[in-house]
């Protein structure tokens, strides 16, 4: 039985639906303050409250004999981040040891956590190495990368252990159209280029122009949504079978695309371009970060399905359609 946390939200609801696809028992918690009780399947049981609740938290685990924690529930907005650090180290951090109490309490054996290549800041190399130092320069990275230095120290004093995936950049969507990005107020470039392109907004702006990359605009390792839940199903299982070893690992293809190739792929998938704005940098992006993913492809039997950026899009789109006005 696996308790995932935040999985009313857009990744969380991912690794439900690859959990429920490989016949494993879930129990979902989420508070649905940006998750959406709907993106949870009706036959997996939804404990709607907070990660920081340790009784409940407590009797969940108990009472489902949950025996591995996916844990997604979290902020993920860097700029809101910069503006309001305590709600990240509040909600991200925080909140995340709590939780990793009442696991330990309870004696949960294997924890999965979300981390993210933000964690890495602006590193100054072509592919960024899990051994790369981690300097982050937003709240946002460092809330997250001080979760990884709690789990790293409770595994080695408690019986449990731990993989913590190191995300790039996630986009996509189910391809089978059952869940998708789905909260309001996106800042993510293409779930923000999908929006423009069915005119639920005017225009996209391009952050700067002046990086040291091929055209100039920012380029990043975009990775397909339903790649990344199926890598956490895996790392579930080489906790399982290697019960004292934990990962550390970057979870993207290994390539990257910058804002102009990606806003050309979804002007290709609609036929309509999209209005392009450009303005200056956004505070803090590095011009490129894209992963060096050997480790996760020698660790686990990882096999990327969804790496084309125009089968990404098109997933994106088919549920931006889909979503409406829904959220
Ligand atoms: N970006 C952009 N316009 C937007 C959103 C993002 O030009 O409306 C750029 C951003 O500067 C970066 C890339 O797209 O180079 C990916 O940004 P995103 O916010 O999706 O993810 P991040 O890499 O910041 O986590």
């Amino acid at each position: 039985m696996v308790m995932v946390t935040g999985g009313a939200g857009y990744i969380g609801s991912h690794a439900v639906l690859a959990l429920r696809d490989a016949g494993y028992g879930i129990v979902v918690i989420d508070n649905l303050v940006t998750g959406f009780d709907w993106a949870v399947p009706g036959d997996v049981p939804l404990v709607r409250g907070d990660i920081a609740d340790q009784p409940l938290v407590e009797a969940t685990l108990r009472d489902h004999g949950v025996r591995a924690i996916m844990h997604f529930a979290g902020s993920v907005v860097v700029p809101e981040s910069v503006s309001n650090p305590l709600k990240y180290y509040h909600n991200n951090s925080a909140k995340t040891r709590d939780l990793i109490e009442s696991a330990v309490r309870i004696g949960v054996p294997h924890f999965i956590f979300s981390s993210t290549a933000a964690t890495y800041g602006t590193p100054d190399v072509e592919a960024v190495r899990e051994d790369t130092p981690q300097c982050p320069i937003n709240p946002y990275g460092m809330s997250k990368l001080m979760t990884e230095h709690m789990l790293r120290d409770v595994a080695a004093a408690h019986p449990m252990n731990f993989c913590a995936l190191r995300y790039f950049n996630v986009a996509g969507a189910d391809p089978q159209g059952r869940t998708g990005q789905s909260t309001a107020g996106a800042t993510h470039l293409i779930k923000v280029a999908v929006e423009a392109a069915l005119g639920k907004r005017e225009s996209v702006s391009i952050f700067g122009t002046d990086f040291d990359t091929p055209d100039g605009t920012g380029v990043r390792d975009y990775i397909h949504v339903s790649d990344l839940a199926a890598a956490h199903l895996l790392a579930l299982e080489a906790l399982m079978a290697q019960p004292t070893r934990n990962h550390l690992l970057n979870c993207g293809y290994g390539r990257g695309f910058s804002v102009l190739e990606v806003l050309d792929a979804v002007d290709r998938a609609t036929n309509n371009p999209i209005k392009r704005v450009m303005v200056g940098r956004r505070a803090g992006d590095p011009g490129r970060l894209i992963s060096d993913n050997k480790a996760i492809l020698e660790t686990f039997p990882w096999t990327p399905r969804h790496a084309d950026l125009d089968q990404i899009v098109a997933h994106a789109l088919a549920w931006e359609r889909q979503l409406g006005d829904r959220a």
